[in-house]
């Protein structure tokens, strides 16, 4: 049979199999289309059927999260971890506590994170877990006895040596914190079985800057593949977590102008650009008061809050999409383009729908897929494992080095993988190859199980 013929009749049983998992689908098709030319030039990955296993999770835990709020009353959301691959390592991925958290989502986010920790260089599985339970809006001491809950039950399944959460969106260090103390009291075992940790009890440094600073770093590599930098950029960077508030600092650090961002109120566009001052504001505003970026525009001359609106019309050199999937949409791409936006750097999981990468593709300029650019976190969560493993602490300069090292390298592996396949330049694809590869090569060497 033609490969072609092969991958379509592949997606239709996919889709027959789980007709509601859209999200999970989008993942796989993005994947298995871009891997045509390493299953022509290595068939055992189709007479092993490779691609039939790599997207069954090796096992998917689902179960009741009971607990009560500050008056008493009883709630009960369901919790998820996907277990996903464990080819290269123990299950590692982060846990997202969101109303929008079911199978289809986290079958989707652990599918990714597969290939972005087999790109990270480290020994680490691919898994991703959560709950429909959403924080905003809960007190402290109710997120506290939902973490407790949560782990009452995953305390079964995780550990130092098979599976080991982090944070994800709406999950923090502060709900680490709470999810480690319970795992701690259950198992009476202080070991590294969560990232993400505070560096007090157990953290690495600069892990909560890194998935950011590495979204940066891969942009200004990807710039000086031709010839450019971040020095004088505009930059738009969308979603103000974690990912989005430290992109914004790296970028700045490295030259650019940051000049939109977004939370899920509206975005705000400043023409002056983030400066120390803004991003000292921005971070106790999102860190420390969980507030809107409404009070950003009130604070600063000449910012508008653009209540509803996305950043993506504004005018950039760089955009940097770090909210969640399927946010920058086929329109907002062209509207970029036609602005000259010469870089699009992910710093969420899938957050350009198919056609909107298709566009950026078309038109040639650089882009590239989250489970590369995005990878600085779960880098820095495998620098903790090791760091908790010696038992010792690195300092921040050590951690960026490796961190710039690990992000350079798989900057490298994506161009080498696409251009060994005839694809030079195309991120997406090199991404995927080079991810694949070395998951699929070990599922051979380890036998049909
Ligand atoms: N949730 C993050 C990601 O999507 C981090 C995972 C981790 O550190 O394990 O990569």
């Amino acid at each position: 049979m033609d490969t072609n013929a092969y991958l379509t009749e592949f997606m239709a049983a996919q889709t027959k199999k789980d007709p509601a998992q859209k999200v999970f689908h989008q993942a796989v098709r993005e994947v298995v289309t871009t891997l045509k030319p390493v299953l022509e030039q290595n068939p055992v990955y189709i007479q092993e059927k490779i691609l039939e296993r790599v997207v069954e999770p090796e096992r998917i835990i689902i179960f009741r999260v009971p607990w009560q709020d500050d008056k008493g009353g009883v709630h009960v959301n369901r919790g998820f971890r996907v277990q996903f691959n464990s080819a290269l390592g123990p299950y590692k991925g982060g846990i997202r506590f969101h109303e929008t958290v079911t199978q289809d989502s986290l079958k989707f986010l652990g599918f990714e994170q597969t290939f972005k920790n087999s790109l990270t260089t480290l020994p680490l599985g691919g898994g991703k877990g959560g709950s429909d339970f959403d924080t905003r809006g809960k007190s402290a001491s109710e997120v506290m006895r939902f973490c407790h809950s949560f782990i009452n039950e995953l305390y079964h399944h995780i550990g130092y040596h098979t599976d080991i959460p982090a944070g994800d969106l709406g999950c923090g260090a502060r709900e680490i914190g709470y999810m480690f103390g319970q795992y701690k009291k259950l198992t009476n075992d202080f070991t590294g079985a969560f990232t993400g940790k505070k560096p007090n009890w157990g953290g690495s440094l600069l892990r909560p800057e890194a998935t950011g600073y590495g979204v940066a770093y891969f942009a200004q590599n990807m710039l000086a593949t031709r010839g450019d930098s971040l020095k004088g950029k505009t930059a738009i960077v969308s979603g103000c977590g974690n990912v989005g508030i430290y992109a914004i600092e790296k970028l700045t650090q490295l030259g650019a102008k940051v000049v939109g961002f977004m939370d899920y109120d509206g975005s705000i566009y400043d023409e002056h650009g983030v400066d120390e001052e803004r991003l000292t504001f921005l971070k106790d505003l999102v860190f420390v008061r969980r507030g809107s970026l409404r009070e950003y525009d009130k604070k600063f001359k000449g910012a508008h809050f653009r209540s509803g609106k996305k950043t993506w019309d504004i005018p950039c050199d760089v955009a940097c999409p770090t909210a969640c999937e399927n946010e920058l949409h086929e329109k907002d791409a062209k509207e970029l383009l036609r602005n000259g936006c010469k870089c699009v750097c992910e710093g969420s999981n899938m957050p350009c729908t198919p056609e909107a990468v298709d566009a950026f593709q078309h038109a040639g300029i650089l882009y590239s897929p989250g489970k590369a650019s995005n990878a600085g976190g779960v880098a820095v969560s495998g620098l903790e494992m090791t760091q908790n493993s010696m038992r010792v602490y690195w300092t921040r300069e050590e951690v960026d080095q490796y961190l710039r090292r690990i992000m350079n390298s798989i900057h490298q592996s994506c161009l080498s993988a696409a251009e060994e396949y005839g694809l030079k330049g195309n991120y997406m694809a090199g991404a995927n190859i080079a991810g694949f590869k070395k998951v699929a090569d070990a599922m051979l060497d380890q036998g049909l199980v």
